[in-house]
């Protein structure tokens, strides 16, 4: 747990944070005192060190001291010299600090900063497992630097250095593996992290590859890198104390994905059956070549243990190419609506088999047969000569058009891009027509079911408070509307479909099964009942 203080006034709410991520979990404090210690050097050294070592002497756990300079992006501006020294006065204290953390660029800048600081950790009078360590650290806030072996080496080889802490900016997901591959050659304890939207799988992980520890922040603390989580998030949300090196990784992949609630349901479904596994956001760019390369890279580190991704916009259908020249297999709606949404991998010693499957439509259809009357019997006899209006010709629509098609629904597609409705009709057969109009449905029309697949009404878009309905259309009163959408619940369309006296489904319907079907698909066993419905409930109140 990383807290920054940065001048005197702040050291006792510093503590006070420092006791409750205590509470929560930390289990190592580090007190970033950079801004602090660059306000009193060099005339009020004196100062400096009783700041430092009341933190030290309060601190309700075992504690890094570090001083970052400017140039590693801390606040210390001052002269190196005077640095160490106070260092030196810190690791010298009583009760003293569990580590002292220099940076490898100034260790390396001067023979005599090295013997300092050596002698900063070098105090024979404290019992050996009491003994202050000396962490050498190197960052780098561009992207991974091309020395980084290089610099590992020079901390591997130095006596004095018992840790050795790497952390740079992670531009795709891929320099997480690399993290993980160093910590499995590590040459000592060591810490490797990568910091920005791409490196939570580097801190959440640490412990799967022996990493010593990792960083978060306090629940009311700032981050003192990019990308930290809290303590509370590590341990609540990504199972942080249940990792170890046999833990199965699962995850989403998508751009963008950090709003996704999947994380939060899978893991409580992993953590309620006892299963070793964490399932964590994973932001992979809109390209095809990044898709491939990442997702790719990841099945084949094998120390990874990836088991299992669920794939969303604008993945989908790169996920289907993907399984095709992998020589994995698709179910069959995937096969034919060129789309999926979950990947099984299983891999014993020899081999690795692909299997993708869409769950995105099949929880659809369930979830409006639910809502049909004689809503018990089986859904595909409930749509049987249905009418279905279909608004939306992108992947979702695309695969419950395949599927509403399979059950024996009529099924019209309205589209804002003519050309795609057209082409998708077409490619399901002579049970669809292309409404004459795009975006809305003309007026009058008479439906059974009315589902919205596009993005037309979806919190943060640019469509945010829209319908893809005329505010006058009138809904048979037998009428079930389904939303894809689940942010916000109440839609603009389910809100006047309600009020026009329609049978309302909304897009967590949807979004819950489609997640339990996909826990099924991973572990082969249902996840308890309603717990992902509970847990959706909780992120996202229905009012
Ligand atoms: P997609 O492939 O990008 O398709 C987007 C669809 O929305 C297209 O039909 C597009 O029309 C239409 N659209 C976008 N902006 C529009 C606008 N301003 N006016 C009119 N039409 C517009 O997306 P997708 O993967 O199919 O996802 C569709 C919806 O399903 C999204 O809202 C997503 O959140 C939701 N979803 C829900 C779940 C769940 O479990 N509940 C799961 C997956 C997805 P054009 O063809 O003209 O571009």
């Amino acid at each position: 747990m990383a807290i920054p203080v940065d001048d005197a006034e702040e050291i006792e709410p510093a503590l006070e944070s420092a006791r409750a991520a205590v509470r929560d979990g930390a289990r190592l404090v580090e007190w970033r005192v950079d801004a602090l210690v660059d306000r009193l050097l060099p005339d009020r050294a004196a100062e400096a060190l009783a700041c430092v070592q009341r933190l030290v002497g309060e601190s309700p756990a075992p504690c890094i001291v570090t001083i970052r300079s400017a140039s590693e992006n801390g606040a210390f501006r001052g002269d190196d010299t005077d640095r160490v020294s106070l260092l030196e006065a810190i690791g010298a204290g009583e009760p003293a600090p569990r580590y002292l953390d220099f940076e490898l660029a100034a260790f390396d800048r001067s023979a005599n900063l090295r013997q300092k600081v050596r002698l900063a950790v070098a105090h024979d009078r404290q019992p050996r497992d009491l003994k202050t360590s000396l962490i050498l650290s190197s960052h780098d806030f561009g992207s991974r630097p091309a020395d980084l072996q290089k610099r590992l080496a020079a901390m591997v080889v130095e006596p004095a250095c018992a840790v050795a802490k790497v952390a740079w900016r992670a531009r795709s997901l891929r320099d997480n593996l690399e993290a993980f591959e160093l910590l499995l050659e590590r040459g000592k304890p060591m810490v490797a992290l990568c910091m920005g939207e791409f490196g939570l799988m580097s801190r959440v992980l640490a412990p799967k590859f022996g990493g010593l520890f990792t960083f978060a922040r306090g629940t009311d603390t700032r981050e003192t890198a990019a990308g930290q989580p809290t303590v509370r998030e590590l341990r609540d949300q990504w199972q942080f104390d249940r990792i170890g090196p046999a833990t199965a990784v699962y995850g989403v992949i998508g751009w963008p994905v950090s709003h996704s609630r999947s994380p939060a349901l899978q893991n409580a479904g992993f953590d309620a059956l006892g299963v070793d596994a964490v399932y964590l956001p994973m932001p992979v760019e809109e390209s095809w070549e990044s898709f491939k390369a990442t997702l790719g890279a990841m099945i084949d580190f094998a120390p990874l243990t990836l088991r299992g991704v669920s794939v969303t916009l604008p993945h989908k259908e790169h996920l289907v190419r993907f399984v095709r020249e992998r020589g994995g297999t698709l179910c069959s709606l995937s096969e034919r609506c060129g789309s999926a949404n979950t990947l099984l991998i299983s891999k014993d010693e020899r081999a690795c088999a692909l299997h993708a499957v869409n769950t995105d439509a099949p929880a659809a259809i369930a979830a409006i047969a639910h809502a049909l009357p004689g809503g018990s019997r089986e859904p595909h006899a409930l749509l049987a000569d249905k009418h279905v209006a279909l608004v939306g010709a992108g992947g979702v629509a695309r695969a419950l058009a395949f599927a509403l098609t399979d059950a024996g629904a009529e099924v019209t597609i309205f589209n804002r891009t003519r050309e795609r409705a057209t082409a998708l009709a077409s490619s399901i057969g002579a049970r669809a027509q292309v409404g004459r109009a795009s975006v809305p449905p003309p007026r009058g029309s008479r439906f059974d079911v009315i589902i919205n697949a596009t993005s037309l009404g979806m919190r943060g878009a640019e469509t945010e408070g829209r319908s893809p309905l005329p505010d006058d259309f009138e809904f048979v009163n037998d009428c079930v509307v389904m939303e894809t959408i689940y942010t916000p619940r109440l839609t603009p369309l389910l809100r006047r479909a309600r009020d026009g006296g329609a049978t309302v489904i909304d897009g967590s319907e949807m979004f819950v099964r489609q997640a339990e079907a996909q826990f099924r698909v991973w572990t082969e066993r249902d996840p308890p009942s309603g717990l992902f419905r509970t847990t959706l409930d909780a992120l996202e109140p229905s009012s």
